[in-house]
């Protein structure tokens, strides 16, 4: 009968709930890998926009500003030596260039915050380093011009060694000038520099924090894939294929199936094990109807000539005594004829019953078809097979039968009996226990028969 199929409450486990719960968390380890990968990538990308888009320029600026300021600082004092009023031009247009590239430096450092109070000082000390050079540019304008003169009279000297004490100072204030700008300057780009290099150091940092949350998510969902292979195996493969190993042996004769956990497989498994013990079961039965006679129980033809030949050629090949025993019912025609078919089928089971209660358990007893019996007695010489014989024919003639309408019927028996001759067949021994049974009829029935 097919079973109905489980509720799922009186299934503790299930494949399907164990496989889904393993991919659920393979599938969280993945997502968090990927996750992990992302926001590490994003956070790196910022940190370098940071240093490529701030500090990166801030650090260019202040390098720049530095070198014009140098540079600013000693075309103002190589004014104080111009020899000619075209070199001081020069020096004054060059001066005048650089103070615009300051600027230019300037604004883009305060665009991307550079400290103001540094930079206000930086303009001032630009601006006053370029009215120094602008007034050493007038003293080297008019020195120029008086030492062109022809004469150099008192005054002109007097005026010369003036604007000479003049210069002098504008040279050591210019110099001062210079020294304190280079300082503001040089600490400006070295502040920059600082924090260029902490951004660096930071974004570097976020990478390889990004790359080891990675590795360590990817190592676990590696982890948690290998997990998954496993449990599969052990919960899932080796089940089955155990079940299907279980199946080819069964094949082959065995009947273990195996059984553990609680769940679909192991339904399979009890589903086939009760497939197993119901065909066994139903082939023991095939087996019992296909050599037993239906109606006495005894061993019928077939199987009694199957198993006789064993008997037979064990006999054979050890020299062993074998007896063999025929009986054929007196007179049963008239039985039938006279009481009816029933009736006679009773007797020959009353027959039965009597026949196999006088044997032992190794001797084979099988009804031959109609009313004649046979018995094959192992280990039996003549004289026993005689008495044996000898006894179930007195049993049967002194155990009547009793009808269901209360008559009593007497049954006879004839018999016949043989001992296996060195290298006789079986067919042989039937041939001469028959004979010997006949014999038995001719002399008058309800007797025993020697086979010569
Ligand atoms: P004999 O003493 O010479 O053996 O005579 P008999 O009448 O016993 O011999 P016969 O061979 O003439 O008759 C056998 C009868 O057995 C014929 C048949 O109807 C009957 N018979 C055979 N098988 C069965 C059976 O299964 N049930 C019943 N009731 N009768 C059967
Ligand atoms: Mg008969
Ligand atoms: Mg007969």
């Amino acid at each position: 009968m097919p079973r109905l199929i489980p509720k799922p409450e009186e299934m503790p486990s299930s494949i399907f709930r164990y496989l889904v719960a393993r991919a659920v968390v393979v599938l969280v380890l993945m997502a968090l890998v990927a996750a992990a990968a992302v926001l590490g990538l994003l956070q790196a990308r910022q940190d370098n926009a940071v240093l490529a888009e701030l500090h990166l320029p801030r650090f260019r600026a202040a390098v720049y500003l530095s070198m014009d300021a140098n540079a600013a600082a000693a075309l103002s004092v190589r004014m104080s030596t111009a020899a000619s009023q075209a070199e001081r031009r020069t020096l004054l247009d060059r001066l005048a260039e650089r103070h615009q590239a300051m600027e230019d430096h300037i604004a883009a450092m305060v665009d991307v915050g550079a400290d103001a109070e540094s930079i206000t000082a930086v303009r001032r000390l630009r601006d006053s380093l370029m009215d120094g050079a602008i007034a050493l540019s007038a003293i080297a304008q008019e020195e120029i011009a008086l030492r062109a003169m022809d004469h150099k009279d008192a005054a002109l000297l007097t005026r010369l060694g003036e604007l000479e004490q003049r210069r002098r100072n504008l040279v050591l204030r210019q110099q001062d000038l210079s020294s304190e700008l280079a300082g503001f300057v040089t600490a400006l780009a070295t502040e920059a520099g600082h924090r260029f290099d902490a951004q660096r150091d930071l974004a570097s940092h976020t990478q390889l924090k990004a790359v080891a949350v990675v590795v360590a998510c990817a190592l676990a969902a590696m982890a948690a894939v290998a997990w998954m292979y496993v449990g599969l195996r052990r919960h899932v493969v080796d089940r089955i294929l155990s079940l299907r190993v279980a199946m080819l042996n069964w094949r082959g004769g065995a009947v273990e199936v195996p059984r553990d956990g609680n769940d679909e497989i192991t339904q399979m498994s009890d589903t086939l094990a009760e497939l197993i013990g119901a065909v066994e079961r139903r082939n023991q039965e095939l087996e019992v109807m296909a050599s037993t006679d239906v109606l006495t129980g005894l061993l019928n033809r077939r199987r009694f000539a199957e198993r006789a030949d064993e008997e037979i050629r064990r006999a054979q090949r050890y020299g062993a005594p074998l007896s063999l025993v025929v009986g054929d019912i007196d007179h049963f025609k008239a039985v039938n004829d006279g009481w009816g078919h029933d009736v006679g089928d009773l007797a020959l089971q009353h027959v039965a019953a009597i026949w196999c209660g006088q044997l032992r358990d190794v001797d084979l007893s099988a009804r031959m078809g109609g009313e004649e019996f046979v018995a094959l007695l192992p280990e039996t010489e003549t004289t026993p097979a005689q008495l044996a014989a000898e006894r179930m024919r007195t049993m049967i003639a002194d155990l009547p039968l009793t009808t269901p309408g209360g008559s009593v019927l007497t049954l006879t028996i004839s018999l016949g009996v043989a001992t296996l001759l060195p290298g006789e067949s079986l067919a042989d021994l039937m041939r001469r226990a028959d004979q010997a049974m006949y014999q038995a009829k001719s002399a008058g029935r309800n007797v025993v028969r020697l086979a010569s």
